[in-house]
């Protein structure tokens, strides 16, 4: 039998384990979990670890994009963009119906991932855990690492000259809970990502004013008359915030919504990924470390529909754990991962860490690991119509695009139920 260890059992974690459950007559799973339950960062003011998620929050992509593909949402759900708690409840019942609990060891904290031996290139790997209710420290031997904890635990804070002198507070959106901390303040929000925006719609009723400072120029839509466009912060300099076009405002507070960073602290030396410009290098597939083959990563993807990838990225280690496909050389997968980056970073002009986010590449990239694996998904043709409807209007005017709703006809259509008025002006 194959000793694995999982960890993380947040949506990756547990699709991670579903994969390997099938074959669970060859492999000896073990999954550890710092919290006492699933669930990862939709597990809102969790006792055992702080959690990036806020009571309010709503999924961004609709029910039939969010779940695992073998474990739909149920269709008498109304609503399409589900509340957090929904998503969390899923993934309690994904959980339960597939089993998975029984390989999790709850309250244990990985320590420390390191390369036990190599013999002609095979590794195998000693895993160092503590066991958080005795305070106990073991070791588990294993032939497979997967690493799926998640990339919302490390703030990305940006520097801004003058930073100390602001006598305003500073907050990033990691700490945001609800709206009453801002009731009549007036709020610099940095950052237009899905995070910046959600949290724009949640606070600009009871803020006295927000200036959104961003630089996408996809992101248009009219603002309520207490907020404004601003572009990027230049500097700070004691009550004032000065953008890049010169304008001086003062704030409450500058909330920031300025994302996160890879991290991963309990992989030793030997076997830490370098992180180059938040891009996790050297990775085939966005899944199997190059130089060490049998450390896997689940969930390194941003953005498109997280929950199917997972699947598929999960369903691909498996079949190279137990054998069922090759194993690729090391020089054919640094070569694909050299073409990868060059075709969706350098040619386009874009940041290292576009190459984790996969909103328009995440076709191209579920279909490489669908044919790799062997395993085809049910409804890729729907979600991707209903991806790029959502994504479309979310750019078009994103305060209000959580409202609509699809209702699903088959695999390959689905119908329009609501959405805002806003949406069907030219
Ligand atoms: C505010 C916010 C809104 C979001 N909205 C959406 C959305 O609408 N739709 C969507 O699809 N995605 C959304 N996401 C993205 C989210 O990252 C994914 O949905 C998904 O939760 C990622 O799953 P994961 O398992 O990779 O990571 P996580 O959910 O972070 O789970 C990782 C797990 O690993 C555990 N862990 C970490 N380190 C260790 C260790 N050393 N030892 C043991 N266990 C460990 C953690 O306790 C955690 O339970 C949102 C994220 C945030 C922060």
């Amino acid at each position: 039998m194959k000793e694995v260890v999982v960890i993380g059992a947040g949506p990756a974690g547990l699709s991670t384990i579903k994969s390997l459950s099938e074959y669970k007559d060859e492999l000896n799973i073990t999954a550890y979990e710092i919290s006492d339950r699933i669930g990862g960062v939709w597990v809102n003011r969790d006792p055992y670890k702080h959690t990036a998620t806020f009571d309010s929050l709503r999924a961004n992509n609709t029910k039939e994009m969010l779940g695992h593909p073998d474990f739909p949402l149920p269709s008498d759900i109304q609503e399409s963009f589900i509340p957090r708690s929904m998503v969390l409840d899923y993934l309690e019942n994904f959980a339960n119906h597939f089993q998975l609990k029984q390989f999790i060891k709850f309250r244990h904290t990985v320590l420390n991932v390191d390369i036990l031996s190599s013999v002609n290139g095979v590794e195998k790997w000693n895993v160092m855990v503590r066991n958080e209710e005795t305070g106990a420290v073991t070791n588990k031997k294993c032939d497979a690492v997967l690493v799926a904890t998640g990339h919302e635990t490390e703030m990305h804070i940006p520097e801004f000259e003058g930073m100390k002198t602001f006598t305003g507070e500073i907050i990033h959106t990691r700490y945001f809970q609800d709206s009453t901390y801002y009731i009549g303040k007036t709020v610099v929000l940095v950052g237009a990502g899905f995070s910046g925006l959600d949290i724009f719609t949640e606070i600009h009723a009871v803020a006295k004013k927000i200036y959104l400072s961003h630089h996408d120029e996809r992101i248009k839509a009219t603002l309520p008359e207490n907020a404004e466009y601003v572009p990027d912060v230049a500097r700070l300099d004691g009550d004032d915030i000065i953008f890049t076009d010169g304008r001086v405002v003062q704030a409450d507070i500058i909330l920031l919504a300025t994302g996160y960073r890879y991290d991963f602290p309990f992989l030793s030396e030997n076997c830490r990924p370098v992180v180059k410009d938040d891009h996790v290098t050297n990775i085939y597939r966005m899944m199997v470390d190059i130089e060490h083959p049998s450390l896997y990563y689940i969930g390194l993807n941003k953005l498109g529909m997280p929950f199917r990838e997972f699947s598929m990225q999960a369903d691909l280690a498996t079949a190279f754990i137990t054998g069922r496909i090759p194993a690729v050389s090391k020089e054919e997968m640094q070569k694909e991962y050299e073409e990868r980056y060059k075709k969706y970073v350098t040619d386009p002009g874009l940041r290292p860490k576009d190459f984790h986010i996969v909103c328009l590449t995440q076709f191209e990239y579920a279909d490489t690991i669908m044919e790799q694996s062997g395993r085809q998904k049910p409804g890729r043709v729907v979600s991707e119509k209903i991806y790029r409807r959502v994504m479309g209007n979310a750019l078009k005017n994103f305060l209000k695009f959580k409202k609509s709703i699809y209702r699903l006809v088959d695999e390959e259509n689905f119908e329009v139920v609501y959405e805002d008025p806003v949406y069907s002006k030219p």
